[in-house]
């Protein structure tokens, strides 16, 4: 029992200490989908609900971390982000990795900049 609960530490202060490079490398995704418009503005918005949601995670984290909260906290903490995430997989995660109609694997340049989820030779047929 004693170990779980150092591992659920070490869990909490890398998670504190680490999550603010998560949360600037979707942030500048978010701003490179800038550039392609109407193209990604489903996933643009996407990268704003997963930077949100990193944020709280981080928040969350840096207090238990900082007022020397019980680390059980982050158990809680971590569900109710998996199940909003979840509840709206949709708007959070629209990201396919294959083209929804030829199944093609799609290069990352579609899959992060392109809400149509098709590859260019299917985008142009439709
Ligand atoms: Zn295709």
């Amino acid at each position: 029992m004693m170990q779980s609960i150092d591992f659920l530490g070490t869990v909490i202060t890398f998670v504190a200490e680490n999550s603010l490079y998560l949360l600037l490398a979707v942030l500048v995704l978010n701003m490179l989908q800038r550039r392609y418009q109407k193209h990604a503005q489903n996933k643009r918005l996407a990268t704003l609900y997963i930077a949100i949601l990193i944020l709280v995670l981080m928040v969350g984290t840096v207090l238990i971390v900082s007022l020397d909260l019980p680390d059980i906290i982050f158990l809680p903490l971590l569900a109710a982000l998996i199940l909003v995430g979840y509840r709206f997989r949709k708007q959070v995660f629209p990201f396919r990795l294959n083209c929804r109609i030829c199944g093609q694997r799609l290069p990352g340049k579609r899959i992060l900049f392109y809400d149509s989820n098709t590859c260019e030779k299917c985008e142009q047929v439709e």
